[in-house]
């Protein structure tokens, strides 16, 4: 089966590993080059931040993010020649609000990535001597891992690109589908390229409101901007991931620390602004305060595609017989995206599925507008 998968961000491009172990041919089309945009600005926190705040779909396909990593990286290594560093640090909450919500849940779905201890101020101490004296106590997550996402990118990408039943048209948009009889039957460029498949897949992030015209759909995705931070610090400075008020330090082993993030509707802009940048330098200071004797070495800004209650639309599309969709998913994509893609993979090859499919069904999301499974959508953090 030959499959043309739209967007090289972590979706299509696990949609692509997934398909192609099983043994498909896949072609995979970037406007730009691999790998380059919201994906790449993600922090790559393994959990939805505050994981009671989701709906249960989003926590379905996230619990399994960390451990599918681990395969992949045990898989990809060898030929990519990149570790892309699942740094089990654990994350502290600072969120007083959030205790006894956070220590609920975790006790009622007992999963071991949710495991959650509440800390005292000396206990807080010995766990992260780094954090501010002024937060006296927080809830800890011990098992809650990040990944170096631009590293994970690479790595997929050079693994993708040796794979003999792999092709990438990179700096390729695609502009509109050729149908025929309810099927797809080829992508087109603006330029009048064209490129049959059997299948197609659509994993094109914050962009992917543009299908809506041509598919004569509502399809509720726009992209929001989210604008990171980047100190650098001796290697293992910082042994925990911190948050509060839904600010956050991801630390990596070699002393960076990515600090976020910023909410903004800008519509496809993603130029940092100094306001923002000031915003998060505070709150990450207001964290842990040493961070002041360091330097910023980077500032960006990416585009995740929101969805209306974050739940992402993985199935087939309505009305055709091969196009298939993963995308929206929101501020948990990378978190969500290995059992995503697998969930993608079972759904078009007819396998047992990872999850129950329902609660991401393109065509029921669309009906519903947002099946939110009774969450208020402006709850999400
Ligand atoms: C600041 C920030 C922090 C984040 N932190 C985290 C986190 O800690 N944990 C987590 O799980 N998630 C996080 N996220 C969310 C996560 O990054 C996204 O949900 C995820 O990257 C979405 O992946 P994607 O592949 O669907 O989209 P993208 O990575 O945006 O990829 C979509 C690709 O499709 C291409 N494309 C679009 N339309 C077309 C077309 N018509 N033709 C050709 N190419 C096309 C685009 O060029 C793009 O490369 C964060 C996001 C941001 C911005």
């Amino acid at each position: 089966m030959h499959i043309a998968i739209i967007g090289a961000g972590i979706s299509g491009l696990l949609s692509a590993l997934e398909l192609t172990e099983q043994g498909c041919s896949v072609a995979i089309f970037d406007q730009q080059s691999a790998g380059k945009a919201a994906s790449w600005a993600g922090g790559g926190i393994l959990s939805p931040m505050y994981p009671w705040r989701y709906p249960q779909a989003v926590n379905d396909l996230a619990k399994h993010g960390k451990s599918l990593y681990q395969a992949w990286n045990a898989k990809l290594k060898p030929i990519s020649a990149i570790d892309f560093e699942i740094h089990e640090t654990g994350m502290l909450i600072f969120d007083e609000d959030d205790f006894e919500i956070g220590l609920n849940y975790a006790a009622k779905y007992q999963e071991p990535m949710q495991r959650c201890e509440y800390l005292q101020h000396e206990q807080l101490e010995q766990i992260n001597p780094r954090v501010s004296e002024q937060l006296k106590q927080a809830i800890y997550f011990p098992q809650i891992a990040n990944v170096r996402n631009p590293r994970l990118l690479k790595s997929i990408i050079a693994y993708l690109k040796q794979h003999p039943n792999v092709q990438f048209f990179e700096n390729t948009w695609i502009d509109h589908f050729q149908i025929q009889a309810h099927k797809i039957q080829s992508v087109r460029t603006p330029c009048g390229q064209s490129f049959e498949a059997d299948q197609f897949v659509i994993a094109t992030g914050a962009w992917s409101e543009h299908w809506s015209n041509q598919l004569h759909l509502s399809i509720p995705v726009e992209p929001v901007q989210g604008q990171m931070l980047l100190f650098k610090t001796p290697e293992n400075w910082l042994p925990t991931m911190c948050m509060n008020e839904v600010m956050y330090l991801i630390p990596r082993a070699d002393g960076h620390i990515v600090c976020g993030s910023s909410m903004n509707h800008l519509g496809f802009d993603k130029r940092p602004s100094t306001q923002t940048q000031q915003n998060i330098y505070k709150a990450s200071l207001a964290m842990v305060p040493e961070l002041s004797d360091f330097p910023v070495v980077k500032q960006w800004a990416g585009l995740r595609p929101s969805s209306p209650t974050g739940i992402p639309y993985i199935g087939k599309m309505p009305n055709l017989e091969n196009l298939w969709a993963n995308f929206g998913h929101y501020r948990n994509g990378l978190c969500m995206g290995p059992a995503s893609a697998q969930l993608l993979r079972q759904l078009m090859l007819q396998q047992p599925l990872i999850v129950e499919p329902a609660a991401y069904d393109p065509v029921r999301l669309m009906q519903t507008g947002h099946a939110n499974g009774g969450i208020n959508p402006s709850s999400i953090p």
